[in-house]
């Protein structure tokens, strides 16, 4: 087994989840005992949402290259960065390293061969919805189309990231909110909907919509384990 590298905390809530189903992946594909090989930088992400919110993203960069930098230097094999958001840094932490980063963009790819969608609806930070760090890959890469919702939608998503999921809070309204999102973009030809923060599928469920959904955890993980196994 390889050693994955991991930069969590972004937010810790969903880093849980990438811990748990890591292991579970490797005990369930190698049994026993076995459990993931993994070396992780969780970081402390209120710095990191302060730089964002002021569009700082120099900073951000140099704090997530910093921490890749020391992920690498202390064995691991490949990189995963466990949130959307900041793949928007991706090229430029992936150019000072030597070890690959497995990118979000092929895991969503991989998520949605499995649906076979060819147009996707996409919920995440206003950065990942309004930006073209992943959509741009998904399109040039895989030939897939990405839907976002509204304006007012988008503005709305964002605030709870941030100020609900992200500190653990999972309400029901906000829950309803998401579900009437991502249903008016299955009537606007979403044949899958990318849960494309790490914390959403915290919030809404596979059996809350009628649409296929591709947790960006669960996709990554997969495309990390088929790295390391
Ligand atoms: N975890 C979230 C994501 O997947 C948002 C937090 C962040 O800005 O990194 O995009």
């Amino acid at each position: 087994m390889k050693t994955l590298g991991i930069l969590g905390g972004m937010s810790w809530e969903s880093t849980v989840s990438y811990y748990k189903l890591l292991n579970e992946g490797v005990r369930d594909k190698l049994g026993g005992l076995h459990s993931c090989r993994m070396i992780m930088h969780s970081v402390d992400f209120a710095p990191f949402a302060e730089q964002m919110g002021q569009d700082d993203w120099e900073s951000v960069t140099a704090g997530l290259i910093q921490a890749a930098k020391s992920v690498e230097a202390g064995g691991s094999d490949a990189l995963i960065i466990a949130t959307n958001t900041m793949h928007k840094a991706a090229d430029e932490i992936q150019s000072e390293l030597n070890i690959p980063l497995l990118h979000m963009a092929d895991a969503i790819a991989g998520g949605a061969k499995k649906t076979g969608a060819s147009k996707l609806g996409l919920l995440g930070t206003a950065f990942t919805m309004e930006q073209d760090f992943l959509s741009r890959p998904l399109k040039e890469k895989y030939g897939l189309d990405v839907i976002v919702p509204d304006c007012e939608e988008r503005a709305m998503v964002h605030r709870t990231i941030f100020d609900e999921l992200c500190c653990g809070r999972m309400m029901d309204a906000t829950r309803a909110g998401y579900v009437k999102i991502i249903e008016k973009m299955v009537e606007q030809g979403a044949e899958t909907v990318v849960l494309g923060c790490t914390e959403i599928g915290l919030l809404v469920r596979p059996e809350d919509v009628s649409v296929p959904l591709i947790d960006t955890v669960r996709a990554h993980v997969d495309l990390a384990l088929d790295y390391v196994l």
